[in-house]
């Protein structure tokens, strides 16, 4: 017999460093409530018929900012219970603003290492985002992240070191946060 499905008692905000495995809790989050998921990636592949790499290549990354600035807008009007956020999205303070309304923000935390592992085994299957650039990929993670993790704590209502936990438990573990 299948589970009774987990409370949310608020929607949810999921952000982070590329790889840090925001689609991932994201599904799982979903199977665990019964509640859908929005990832930001999907909307904007929606939206524009592209792949986020296409996007990249043809039209810049400015552009693609501003695509994802528009449904993080319009996500705001009618939130959804699970959401999922390119990994820069927190670097705009508009959009910040936009996720609080939508929900409690979620920052997964990983090392370096363990993203630069996540993404070369993520890349292996899909070819769906920007290659890692340069000579070093280790370096480009760990400068960006460096970055990048103000905004994320700044941003985050909490924070989740997943570098060893499974997906399955972390969306346990976002579904005791928002309940406690
Ligand atoms: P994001 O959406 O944050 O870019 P993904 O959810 O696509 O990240 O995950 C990137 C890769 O890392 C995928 O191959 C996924 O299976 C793996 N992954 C995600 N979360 C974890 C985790 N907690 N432990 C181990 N591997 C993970
Ligand atoms: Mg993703």
């Amino acid at each position: 017999m299948k589970a009774p499905h987990e409370y949310l008692s608020s929607n949810i905000v999921l952000i982070g460093y590329r790889g840090c495995g925001k689609t991932t809790v994201a599904k799982e989050l979903s199977a665990l409530t019964g509640k859908p998921y929005v990832d930001t990636d999907d909307l904007i592949k929606q939206n524009t018929g592209k792949t986020i790499a296409e996007i990249f290549c043809d039209e810049g990354e400015s552009q693609f900012r501003q695509y994802e600035k528009n449904v993080i807008t319009e996500l705001a009007q009618q939130p959804p219970e699970i959401l999922s956020v390119g990994g820069g999205a927190i670097l705009d303070p508009k959009n910040v603003t936009n996720l609080r309304t939508i929900g409690t923000i979620i920052w997964l935390q990983a090392t370096a290492d363990e993203l630069r592992k996540r993404i070369e085994q993520h890349e292996a299957t899909t070819s769906d985002r920007p290659a890692l650039r340069g000579d070093n990929p280790f370096d480009e993670i760990a400068n960006l992240l460096a970055e990048r993790s103000p905004f994320y704590e700044k941003a985050a209502a909490h924070i989740i070191e997943s570098t060893n936990l499974l997906p399955a438990t972390i969306a346990k573990r976002i579904v005791e946060l928002t309940n406690s």
